[in-house]
């Protein structure tokens, strides 16, 4: 996992949002204070795995964690994605030069291509990773 600044601060932001939401609900319930502390904390969670995913997106951020390789199991170590590669980026494993192309989007998802590519499961932004079986692209007649 490597967090950019930009992912922290995105964390960050969405989680203090969280605890902002689950204040007020507290404070009028009554609630003692350990028990208020817990009720905020699952606020911000629920709202960092609600809006996590459609931030990143909006952003161009990549998920947190980058999947394994298919072809030598490794995982893979740091990318930038740069902006214009969304949403279907291919990367190339460090180890063993092996292209992976990562579906970031439900539209890149059905899109037919001859690469071996994976798509984040819910949540998202978090980069837990599933093969995804793609119709191989049809060569051009
Ligand atoms: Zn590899």
């Amino acid at each position: 996992m490597l967090i950019t600044v930009m992912h922290l601060l995105v964390v960050i932001l969405l989680l203090t949002a969280g605890l902002l939401c689950g204040l007020p609900p507290t404070q009028s319930a009554g609630l003692g204070e350990g028990v208020s502390l817990v009720v905020c904390m699952m606020f911000a969670i629920l709202v960092l795995a609600l809006l996590g995913w459609p931030v990143f997106k909006l952003l161009s951020l990549r998920p947190l964690i980058l999947p394994t390789c298919p072809a030598c199991g490794e995982r893979h170590i740091n990318y930038h994605i740069p902006r214009d590669a969304w949403p279907d980026p291919v990367i190339v494993c460090v180890f063993c030069s092996k292209p992976l192309r990562l579906a970031l989007s439900r539209g890149a998802v059905s899109k037919p291509s001859e690469l071996p590519t994976v798509t984040p499961c819910w949540p998202g932004f978090l980069g837990i990773w599933k093969r995804v079986e793609i119709q191989q692209a049809t060569p051009p007649q």
